[in-house]
């Protein structure tokens, strides 16, 4: 990485190692997790599950984050690249069906440091699970690194994504990174034994009130990529945490109601691959617990 960071769109051109940018990380690898991890999306968690490696900071700080304590307040251990490297081959002979890195794109330039030492010695696809907000550079650096692309598709209007994750031009960021990654990994490979092997999937979580808003990032997206070059995946897992209470309209669950006009309207779109949340999924149980200790 230059010196001074300019990894993602926020271009804080700061130097990590002496100040903090946005993502409040600093420049040595912090995470929170790493794990097998079953509630991914099923190709992306069939078997013995995703291993995840969750990094703590985000470059989007949404108000409404179920992994808050993590993104916002840091929870985490700093380590080292070559242990991060390691981590990788651990999770590999755990029997996870990948490396999934859970938002990864302030360390993008350290996790292709990582991945220089051991991407020859796995044998399982990585995954790169981002907020969709990313730069095209940082991207492009990441060619030929990952396997599968994981992006969220959070809002289309500015007033929206400036709302709630602090930035006005998160759909057009998003959109131009989501034809990037589709353009990177191709369409997307599912194999016989039902596990995504390459690809580009976009998820996209229904936040209460905000149907409307969902069904035009859908169809907005599909004026930049096509929908066979990738899968979709619309989630109904929120539930109101952090700073929502701050926010009337988002301090509910989604309703089956708003979830499934924002489905039937995607179903029309063409889209080969597609998923769909069990809406019991909507609980804190399904957020992991952040418990990562070095050499455990
Ligand atoms: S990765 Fe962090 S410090 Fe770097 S530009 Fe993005 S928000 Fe700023």
């Amino acid at each position: 990485m230059a010196k001074n960071c300019n990894l993602c769109p926020r271009q804080c051109n700061i130097d990590r190692t002496k100040s903090l940018g946005y993502c409040q990380s600093p420049d040595t690898v912090r995470i929170a997790r790493v794990g097998l991890h079953e509630w991914e999306e099923p190709c992306i968690s069939y078997g013995k599950g995703s291993g995840t490696i969750f990094f703590s900071g985000c470059n989007l700080r949404c108000v409404y984050c179920q992994n808050n304590e993590i993104s916002s307040y840091l929870h985490g251990t700093e380590i080292s690249v070559y242990t991060l490297a390691d981590e990788m081959l651990k999770l590999q002979d755990m029997g996870a069906v990948n490396i999934n890195f859970v938002t990864p794109t302030h360390y993008a330039d350290k996790i292709i440091l990582a991945l220089d030492r051991v991407k020859h010695k796995l044998q399982i696809p990585t995954v790169y699970n981002c907020g969709g907000y990313e730069n095209i550079e940082t991207l492009k650096a990441l060619d030929g690194y990952v396997d599968i692309y994981l992006p969220d598709l959070k809002y289309y209007s500015p007033k929206i994504s400036k709302k709630y994750s602090g930035c006005g031009d998160y759909f057009d960021v998003a959109v131009k990174a989501i034809a990037e990654m589709a353009r990177q990994t191709g369409k997307p490979t599912i194999d016989d034994d039902g596990h995504m092997k390459s690809g580009t999937m976009v998820r996209h979580l229904v936040l209460p009130s905000m149907y409307k808003d969902s069904i035009e990032a859908f169809d907005n997206l599909v004026k930049t990529v096509k929908p066979q070059e990738i899968a979709v995946s619309i989630m109904c897992q929120y539930f109101p945490t952090h700073l929502s209470k701050n926010y009337p309209e988002i301090n509910r669950k989604t309703t089956t109601l708003e979830y499934m006009k924002v489905v039937n309207f995607v179903r029309t779109l063409g889209f080969e691959y597609g998923f769909m949340q069990d809406k019991s999924s909507a609980k804190k149980d399904y957020v992991p617990v952040f418990d990562y200790k070095q050499g455990e």
